[in-house]
């Protein structure tokens, strides 16, 4: 394979440092005995492990051994969820510690220089590109800060166990995703609020459609309510900021629903007043989604649509081993015919009668609002976290059950 050169955007490119101290590394494993992930935990002293501006980051503070514990369970569930390329080795993730009340996560891009499409080191390792682009030594990076995180042991929820301090199984989770391909690669051109695509898009650019339903291209101006781009035909009209990721699986999952899963220009303060989000489309906006950028996000792992992007972006995710089927649009009358079960040792089909054993198995998901359900087939979960059904729609849901629906007790 011809080497990738590989760019670092946004943020200057650090050589690693080779630190000569011990780090404390865990190794992470699917359900099935693979092992996915080293995670290299980074204390004070231990050198960098993340780039940053104008000095790559260096922890200055320790996480404990609850909240070590917590990041491991969140890295678990991706090893849960995303199969890697039988052949790859582990993919490496460095995690420190920053004083702001914030975390954040990154991978960073390979490209070559004639190319317009460009993946994260996280994602060359896991799809079995070459595991051999690394930053500080790893694949991903994430930082956690100063955030009021829980302090309770973890236990598998569908939902945060406590109003008010932030998830911290939740935000790990969440900052990793971005190492896995969910971020933008913008540039501010011409000063503040003047974005631009970079020479190449990402897997998450590769997907995005304008206001109008018109693909990101390279280099292309963005146009918001809040930027300073003038106005041009040729740009990426976000301006009523309905810009959106549109793929064959997300539209399987979507149907007529919506075109795609939503991503904003804008952010909302608590007072809900509007400001610029400059993560350029970094997250997916599902009503207080777990990928989002809202104020109050109340899920623990990604809805049905989240985790078919990343089925865009090229995981092996078998999804239904992860959702029996979800229903994202409003006000309908549904007979659901759909079943959850064990699956088949290849992930291919379930076998009708067995408990499925996903963590956060899901047998039937409604997002949308107001709809009347009659379930007609079993949804079986015997997941440590996994009820058989839930649903976030407002006002009102209804739901008939003529099946069995069957709960672990948690
Ligand atoms: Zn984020």
């Amino acid at each position: 394979m011809k080497k990738l050169k590989i760019f670092a955007l946004m943020l200057p490119f650090v050589c690693a440092a080779n630190s000569s101290f011990a780090l404390e590394e865990r190794t992470i494993y699917s359900p099935t005995g693979e092992s996915v992930f080293k995670i290299r935990f980074f204390d004070v002293g231990d050198g960098a492990f993340m780039s940053n501006w104008p000095e790559p980051l260096q922890s200055t503070w320790n996480l404990d051994r609850l909240q070590k514990e917590k990041i491991t369970n969140a890295v678990s569930y991706w090893a849960e969820l995303i199969k890697p390329d039988p052949d790859t080795l582990l993919a490496v993730i460095n995690v420190g510690t920053f004083e702001d009340v914030n975390a954040a996560g990154t991978s960073d891009p390979l490209t070559k220089p004639d190319s317009f499409f460009s993946i994260t080191q996280l994602q060359a390792a896991l799809l079995g590109v070459g595991d051999e682009w690394r930053t500080f030594d790893s694949h991903a990076q994430f930082v956690m800060g100063k955030m009021n995180f829980d302090t309770v042991p973890y236990i598998p929820s569908q939902q945060p166990r406590h109003d008010g301090p932030a998830d911290l199984v939740g935000t790990a989770f969440h900052e990793l995703a971005h190492g896995l391909g969910v971020l933008n690669f913008v540039w501010e051109a011409k000063g503040p609020a003047t974005p631009h695509f970079e020479s190449f898009l990402g897997s998450l650019g590769q997907g995005l459609r304008d206001d109008n339903g018109n693909p990101a291209r390279p280099g292309q101006a963005i146009l918001c309510s809040l930027c300073n781009n003038p106005y041009d035909p040729d740009a990426f009209d976000a301006r009523k900021d309905q810009a959106y990721f549109y793929g064959e699986n997300v539209s399987e999952v979507l149907g007529d629903a919506m075109p795609g899963v939503p991503v904003r220009m804008l952010a909302y303060k608590f007072t809900g007043e509007s400001r610029l989000d400059n993560n350029y489309m970094s997250h997916f906006e599902l009503k207080n989604s777990m990928m989002s950028h809202q104020f109050y996000r109340n899920y623990t792992t990604f809805m049905e649509a989240e985790l078919a992007v990343l089925q865009d972006f090229g995981y092996d995710i078998d999804r239904r081993n992860f959702f029996g089927s979800s229903v994202y649009g409003n006000d309908q009358y549904l007979e659901n015919n759909n079943g959850y079960f064990k699956r088949n040792r290849e992930g291919t089909a379930y076998l009708p009668g067995q408990y499925n054993t996903a963590t956060l198995g899901l047998g039937l998901h409604v997002y949308g609002d107001r709809n009347t359900i009659v379930q007609q087939a079993d949804l079986l979960s015997e997941g440590a976290g996994g009820p058989a059904s839930g649903w976030t729609g407002r006002p009102i849901t209804l739901l008939f059950l003529k099946a069995r629906v069957c709960m672990p007790m948690v």
